[in-house]
């Protein structure tokens, strides 16, 4: 039967188990399907929170294919084979003044992904993302998520395993 639940699980459909008293089934989490449909609603939410903080904003990131994410590993644009752009789950953003001009400061992003932070655990911000080793080697201290950035500013992704 496990195939079968694997099959409705990859559908995104949503089925109800009774399950005996005092039985906890860890292994369910969210589907994919529902992931990514979540992930969109809250990448709408922070486009309008841009909105609200007089930015606009412009996807120039979504989806990835296998051929894309092995030249951005190729090119050292990504560092992993295993990003969640591949699975519809992450958004890199470009934001503009209203007049029209890129702003290309990591730092500008703080608010929006701190916005990001908030809409759930499950909420993950590029800002935050470092190598803690190589961060201490490079200045002589630890991360201090308050005041550094980390190397993605630009990138809002949604974790499989939080949600
Ligand atoms: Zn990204």
């Amino acid at each position: 039967m496990k195939w079968l639940w694997n099959l409705i699980r990859g559908w995104g459909v949503s089925v109800t188990v009774d399950l005996p008293s005092g039985y906890v089934n860890t292994e369910v989490r969210m589907s994919l399907s529902r992931i990514q449909c979540r992930h969109t609603l809250n990448i709408a939410r922070l486009i309008l929170r841009a909105d609200e903080l007089g930015w606009a904003i412009k996807v120039c990131g979504w989806n990835r294919t296998l051929a894309e994410q092995k030249e951005n590993v190729a090119t050292g644009k990504s560092n992993t084979m295993n990003s969640p752009h591949l699975e519809l789950r992450a958004t890199d953003l470009v934001l503009f003044t209203r007049e029209g001009v890129a702003i290309c400061e990591g730092e500008a992003f703080r608010p929006l992904g701190e916005y990001w932070e908030s809409l759930g655990k499950e909420c993950r911000w590029g800002g935050r993302f470092h190598d803690p080793v190589a961060f201490k080697v490079k200045t002589g201290r630890d991360f201090d998520p308050e005041k550094d950035l980390g190397w993605d500013s630009d990138h809002f992704e949604t974790s499989k395993e939080a949600a």
